[in-house]
């Protein structure tokens, strides 16, 4: 497991990339999980984002991954759990206080980080403190969600934006755009306002 960490770090940027992928897949299929219920899908899809970031990446399912921050190291690998740098004990070599034969998994994140696209960047961000009510959840769902919701809430904001620019044209040909708001200036006669 432990090498394959390491190998996950070394082609951070490879990993990367088919994260992005998977975040699309999972912001694609919004509608389907929406249909089928968020609370359904949580235990299949969690399962599976056990089985497949345990394998690459030792992830512990905090609830709320990183991966994407840390150089595709998981910092709940640390001994301490430290999920903004490395503690000061840091031995030679870039090892672990705690577990002399570990890398710490901070030297490891600023190397996977170093070959990413977005990695320098992101590892700079301060993170949250970890919310223990989250552990065994799955983060791709909760973040995909979140991101549907998101991209959602912005199109209906450009929609309304678009039908209340142009009442004349939503009064005359309602159905020919169908904007999914309907702002009320646009579907009154210009009487009743
Ligand atoms: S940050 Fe959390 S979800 Fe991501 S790999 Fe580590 S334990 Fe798993």
């Amino acid at each position: 497991m432990y090498r394959i960490r390491l190998f996950a770090v070394r082609h951070a940027r490879s990993f990367e990339w088919i994260y992005k992928g998977v975040e699309r897949v999972m912001v694609a299929l919004d509608p389907l999980f929406s249909r089928i219920g968020y609370n359904r899908v949580e235990r299949p899809v969690a399962l599976i984002e056990k089985g497949v970031k345990t394998l690459l990446f030792d992830c512990k399912m905090c609830g709320q991954c990183v991966l994407s921050s840390t150089g595709m190291s998981c910092p709940m690998n640390c001994p301490k759990q430290l999920r903004n740098g490395p503690c000061g004990g840091v031995r030679d070599g870039g090892y672990c206080e705690v577990k002399p034969d570990m890398k710490c998994v901070w030297t490891l994140a600023w190397n996977g980080a170093s070959r990413m696209k977005e990695g320098r960047d992101k590892i700079r961000e301060v993170l949250p403190p970890v919310e223990h009510t989250l552990k065994g959840s799955s983060s791709w769902l909760r973040v995909s969600r979140e991101k549907a919701t998101q991209i959602r809430q912005s199109r209906d904001a450009a929609r309304a934006a678009l039908a209340e620019a142009f009442p004349e044209a939503r009064l005359q040909e309602p159905a020919a755009a169908p904007l999914s708001v309907e702002p009320p200036k646009a579907t009154q006669a210009e009487g009743e306002q």
